[in-house]
């Protein structure tokens, strides 16, 4: 099998008396939608933190291309697209010279994929950041996110903001389009529904533990109620032995 993009070994992390991730071992193959879901303090952030070198790993490894990414945050970042959950975008830029100043730091930039994502979206290049919605400006961080055609797209909570007919139109589009390239996402989130659509691989972490790490074709197989394969809502509530759906938002 390729190497993996993404492969966490023994990953713990505490901060102060609070244990985020207790030993957890992922090795993620290239050309996926991996889908992280967990409730509100799962862990899911920190894990993501590690993925992208702002965390050092206190225990254990962080390997991301075979690299770590603390040690080689260049060769590690220029190759990542990252859309946060916060998506802090500075607002007194316009979505025009959002998508000039981004550009500047990836040699790879596709201006005309810049351009037919701006269009898609529907983003006026005038527009100032400050005064677009959440929608609008989960919208301008994902252009900005893709335009440089990263092999690995990390999507921190990507739906805060959207409403579910954009969620699914315009994200389930993009997914799909990048792990049909052979490029690689990582997505979390806390929205059963929206990972059981767009992934093609679930894991589920609880209290920093990874609970599951499987093909989400795999996971309809293997929990099955009078030959009915279970909803990822009816899995995560066995797992996790909380009630899953609304899960608290993160
Ligand atoms: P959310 O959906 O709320 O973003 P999450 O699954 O992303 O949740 P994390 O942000 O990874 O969860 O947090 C995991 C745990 O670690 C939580 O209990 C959180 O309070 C704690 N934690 C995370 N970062 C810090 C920090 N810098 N200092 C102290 N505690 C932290």
């Amino acid at each position: 099998m390729a190497d993996p993009v993404i492969q966490l070994s023994s990953l713990s992390r505490r901060f102060g008396q609070k244990t985020a991730l207790d030993d957890v071992t992922l090795s993620l193959p290239r050309g996926v939608v991996y889908g992280l879901v967990g409730a509100n303090g799962a862990g899911k952030t920190t894990i993501i933190r590690h993925i992208l070198g702002l965390l050092r790993a206190a225990s254990g490894t962080v390997r991301v291309f075979g690299m770590d990414p603390v040690a080689e945050p260049v060769a590690v970042l220029s190759r990542v697209g990252y859309l946060s959950e916060e998506n802090d975008l500075p607002a007194w830029m316009s979505v025009g010279e959002l998508i000039r100043y981004t550009r500047a730091f990836y040699p790879t930039w596709d201006d005309g994929y810049a351009e037919e994502l701006r269009r898609a979206f529907g983003l006026d290049p005038s527009a100032r950041i400050r005064d677009l919605s959440r929608g609008q400006k989960a919208r301008a961080g994902l252009i900005v996110a893709l335009a440089h055609r990263p092999e690995l797209l990390v999507l921190d909570e990507p739906s805060s903001g959207l409403d579910p007919i954009v969620r699914r139109d315009i994200l389930g589009a993009v997914l799909r389009t990048i792990a049909h390239e052979g490029r690689t996402v990582f997505f979390s989130s806390h929205l059963l529904d929206e990972v059981e659509e767009v992934a093609d691989h679930v894991i589920i972490i609880s209290e920093g533990r990874i609970l599951l790490s499987a093909p989400l074709a795999e996971v309809r197989e293997r929990h099955r109620v009078d030959g009915e394969s279970l909803s990822l809502d009816a899995v995560f509530h066995a797992l996790v032995g909380t009630p899953a759906s609304p899960l608290p938002l993160g």
